[in-house]
């Protein structure tokens, strides 16, 4: 496993100290793009592996500030593979029948179902970011959430389930260059949000609420990844990593097949 970019329980990371440039492998963007497209296709191999054996399911949790890349992400690292197995579900502000429930009803029909990789773009964390930033829920309802939260996936590992959880740390001027970039091209104002300048405001309240989540939920059953989001290419490669190696520990195996050598087809 890379653990370059794995927390670990005992530490504590303070986020300003945390870089978002990568610097611990391949300076050299051809070469890091090379290898990303190398292991892209164990990526296709391994996931046809997982669907074909129906047995183990991999969760993987992205989560971001504005333009940090979570879209992105997706994009490429899941490029190629067979859609049928893999479902994306992206959390929006709860709808009223969700929010009548408690806040892991909407979470848990997403999570993924044998052979499958789910991928949640936002996700459950989002009840201990946005929802204490923005002060929707008083502290004494969202503190205890970290340790539901723990709860919740250790239940999912211990029911089949690997989860990932990654973290695209960028910079204050990243963001705002990605922003500037969505205001000045016209095809990419459908992603520009005022309330992502709302968010952009409240900047250091989300680093704060970050490193909390970061720290009081990185368990040994499912740790975060702390992936430098600067530059794009980093990032990907970061994270394909991470999940090649999880899905080869997996190790997921076609099923047996019957002895097929008498059978004719008319
Ligand atoms: P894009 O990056 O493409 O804009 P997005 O994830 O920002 O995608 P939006 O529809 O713009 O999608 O935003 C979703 C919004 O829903 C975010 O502002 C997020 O904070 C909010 N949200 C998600 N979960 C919750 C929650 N549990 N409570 C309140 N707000 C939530
Ligand atoms: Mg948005």
């Amino acid at each position: 496993m890379p653990a370059v970019h794995c927390l670990t329980p005992e530490t504590q990371i303070v986020l300003a100290n945390a870089s978002t440039r990568g610097k611990d492998f391949h300076d050299n963007r051809d070469a890091a793009e090379t290898e990303f497209v190398e292991l892209r296709n164990e990526l296709i191999h391994l996931q046809t592996a997982l669907y074909a054996e129906g047995r183990q399911k991999l969760l993987v949790v992205l989560q971001a500030m504005d333009a940090g890349g979570k879209d992105g992400t997706i994009r490429h690292t899941f490029k190629g593979v067979n859609p049928q197995g893999v479902r994306v579900t992206s959390f929006k502000k709860p709808s009223s029948e969700e929010l009548a429930h408690d806040f892991l009803w909407r979470i848990h029909q997403a999570v993924p179902g044998r052979g499958m990789i789910g991928v949640f773009n936002r996700s459950h964390y989002e009840d201990v970011l946005v929802v204490r930033v923005d002060s929707i829920l008083p502290e004494d309802i969202w503190r205890p959430r970290y340790e539901t939260i723990n709860n919740f996936e250790k239940h999912l590992v211990d029911t089949g389930t690997t989860v990932l959880k990654f973290f695209l740390h960028i910079s204050k001027k990243e963001q705002k260059e990605r922003f500037q970039d969505r205001l000045d091209e016209p095809d990419k104002h459908w992603k520009f949000d005022q309330d992502d300048l709302h968010k952009r405001a409240q900047w250091n309240d989300y680093q704060h609420a970050f490193e909390d989540m970061l720290n009081n939920c990185t368990t040994e059953h499912a740790p975060w990844y702390l992936i430098p989001g600067d530059q794009k290419w980093y990032r990907n490669l970061a994270i394909m990593r991470v999940m090649v190696a999880t899905l080869k520990n997996m190790n997921p195996r076609y099923p047996e097949a019957d002895d097929l050598s008498g059978v004719e087809i008319d």
